[in-house]
C-alpha cells in the first residue's frame, strides 16, 4: 500500500545492487520517495600497523567501478545515489534531516567495525525513524534454517546436510518499477577516483586470472559467460583446483563480496542451467561451495568477534610469531618455497589468488613460519579484490588450526606444487 508520507533511505553497505534487494524492493513498494546512500568509510582506507593499507588499489578500483555501475542503474529507476567520503556516522544523520527520511533500510552486518558504524548511527538519529534491516547476503536465510544459532554445527558437512534437507533457498525478488522522475534529487554526487585514495591509475597485468570490472552488469555477464555461453560450470569440479587463467573457477567471489551479485541469483541461475542444459557433479559442486560461503557467515554470527582472536573459535593456543622480516619475505614472495612465492607474487600484482593458492600460502604462513595468522589475514584483507570478512577470517582460522577443522592439518607445499603445478606453468608465469 502506498503511503504518501514515507521517505526511504537505503544505506548500502555490502549489498551494492538493485536486483534481489529487500530494501529497494520494499521501499519502492511502500514509500513515496526512495534515496540510496553509500559511504567510502575513511577507516577502510587507513594504513594498518603492519605497514600496508587496509584496502589496497585492487579492491578500491573494483568498488569504484561497482558504484559507477550502480549509480547508472539506480538513475534508470529515478533513484539518486548519494555518495559520501565522510563516515556514514556523520553522513546519514545529515541526509535523514535534509531529505526528511522516515524509514532507514540497511543490510545487517555483525562484525566489529560494521557494528561500530551502525550502532553510532542508531544512537544519533531520532527514535521516530523506522529502521528496517535484512539478511540479503545469505543463500539460506537465517529465518529458514532448522537450528538455533547457538546450536550451529561446528562441522561443515553437518551444517550443509541440514540446510539441504531442512531449508530452502528463497526466490529472488522481482525487479522494481521505476519511481517518478520527481524522486531524483537535483544534485549530482560524484564517485571518487583512485587518486582520491592515494593510488595511481594502473592496468591489469595481461595474464591476470581476474581481468573483470566491478559492477552488477559485469557480474551478470560473468554468470552468462561461465554458465550459458561456455558451459564451463559443467566441468567445474575437475577444474576448480586450477591456478592459471580466468575459467578454472567461476570468479564470482568479488561480486558476491560487495553484494553486486546475490548468492540467490547465482543459485537460481545454476538451477535453471541444470534443468535446461546439464546437471552433474560440477553444477552441484558450485552450490556446495556457495554453502561454504554461508557457513562462514553463520560461524561469525554464532562466534561474534572471537573470529578475530589469536586462539580463534577453538580457543587453541600455539606459539605464534610476529616477525616483520618473515612477514615481508612472505609478502614479497621471497620464501624458500617457489610455489608460495608464485602465489604471493600473483596476489601482489593482481589482487587475486586461487583457492588452492590461498590454502597453501596460509598454511605456510601459520604452520611452517608459525606467524600470527591474523597478520596474514590482514594482508589478504588489504590485497584481495574479493575480501569478505567471514570467508577470510573463517578460512584463515580453519587453515591455522583455530577454526572449524578438527584435524590440525599442515600442507606439504612441495607435494602440493607437484600435484597442482607439475609443469610449473603457474610458477613460470609469476616468478621471472
Ligand atoms: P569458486 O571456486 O568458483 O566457488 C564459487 C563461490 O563459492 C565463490 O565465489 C565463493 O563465494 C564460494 N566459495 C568457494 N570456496 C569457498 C571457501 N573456501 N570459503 C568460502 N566460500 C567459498 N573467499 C572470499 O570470497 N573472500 C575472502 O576474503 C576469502 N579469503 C580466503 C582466505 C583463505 C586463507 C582461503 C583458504 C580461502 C579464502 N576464500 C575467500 C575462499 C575461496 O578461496 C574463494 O572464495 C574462491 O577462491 C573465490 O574464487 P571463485 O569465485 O572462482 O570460487
Amino acid at each position: 500500500m502506498q503511503n504518501e508520507k514515507k521517505n526511504a533511505l537505503i544505506w548500502l553497505r555490502k549489498d551494492l545492487r538493485i536486483s534481489d534487494h529487500y530494501g529497494f524492493y520494499n521501499a519502492s513498494k511502500n514509500c513515496e520517495k526512495v534515496f540510496a546512500y553509500f559511504s567510502f568509510e575513511p577507516d577502510n582506507f587507513e594504513n594498518t600497523k603492519w605497514g600496508f593499507k587496509k584496502t589496497e588499489k585492487f579492491r578500491t578500483l573494483f568498488l569504484i567501478q561497482t558504484l559507477t555501475c550502480l549509480k547508472d542503474e539506480l538513475k534508470k529507476k529515478n533513484i539518486t545515489l548519494i555518495v559520501d567520503i565522510k563516515s556514514a556516522i556523520i553522513g546519514i544523520p545529515k541526509v535523514i534531516d535534509s531529505l526528511k527520511i522516515t524509514d532507514l533500510f540497511y543490510q545487517n552486518e555483525w562484525t566489529k567495525e560494521e557494528n561500530n558504524v551502525s550502532d553510532s548511527i542508531k544512537k544519533s538519529i531520532s527514535k521516530e525513524i523506522k529502521i528496517h534491516t535484512y539478511y540479503d547476503q545469505f543463500l539460506y536465510h537465517p529465518n529458514d534454517i532448522s537450528f538455533q544459532l547457538d546450536a550451529l554445527p561446528e562441522v561443515f558437512t553437518i551444517f550443509r546436510k541440514s540446510c539441504e534437507k531442512n531449508s530452502f533457498v528463497r526466490k529472488i525478488s522481482p525487479e522494481i518499477k521505476a519511481l517518478p522522475k520527481t524522486n531524483l534529487i537535483d544534485e549530482e554526487f560524484t564517485i571518487p577516483k583512485l587518486k582520491d585514495f592515494g593510488f595511481s591509475e594502473f592496468y591489469h597485468v595481461p595474464f591476470s586470472a581476474f581481468p573483470f570490472k566491478g559492477g552488477s552488469k559485469s557480474g551478470h555477464s560473468r554468470i552468462k559467460n561461465y554458465l550459458w555461453d561456455t558451459k564451463k560450470i559443467s566441468t567445474y569440479k575437475e577444474t576448480r583446483n586450477g591456478l592459471v587463467g580466468k575459467d578454472y573457477s567461476s570468479k564470482f567471489s568479488p561480486w558476491l563480496a560487495n553484494g553486486s551479485l546475490s548468492a540467490r541469483e547465482i543459485y537460481w541461475q545454476i538451477k535453471d542451467f541444470e534443468s535446461k542444459v546439464k546437471k552433474n557433479q560440477s553444477t552441484y559442486w558450485m552450490i556446495f561451495e556457495l554453502i561454504w560461503r554461508d557457513y562462514f557467515k553463520y560461524v561469525s554470527l554464532k562466534h561474534g568477534n572471537n573470529i578475530f582472536r589469536l586462539d580463534g573459535i577453538l580457543k587453541k593456543r600455539y606459539n605464534w610469531k610476529s616477525d616483520h622480516k618473515i612477514l615481508m619475505s612472505w609478502i614479497n614472495g621471497e620464501t624458500i618455497e617457489p610455489f608460495v612465492n608464485a602465489n604471493m607474487t600473483e596476489l601482489k600484482k593482481t589482487g587475486w589468488m586461487s583457492n588452492r593458492g590461498r590454502q597453501n600460502v596460509a598454511s605456510f604462513f601459520s604452520k611452517h613460519l608459525f606467524m600470527d595468522w591474523r597478520i596474514g589475514a590482514a594482508y589478504f584483507e588489504s590485497q584481495l579484490i574479493d575480501y569478505d570478512v567471514h570467508s577470510n577470517y573463517g578460512n584463515w582460522m580453519y587453515v591455522s588450526g583455530v577454526g572449524n577443522d578438527p584435524r590440525d592439518r599442515k600442507f606439504d607445499i612441495s607435494w602440493q606444487s607437484e600435484k597442482y603445478d607439475p609443469q610449473k606453468q603457474f610458477q613460470k608465469l609469476w616468478i621471472k
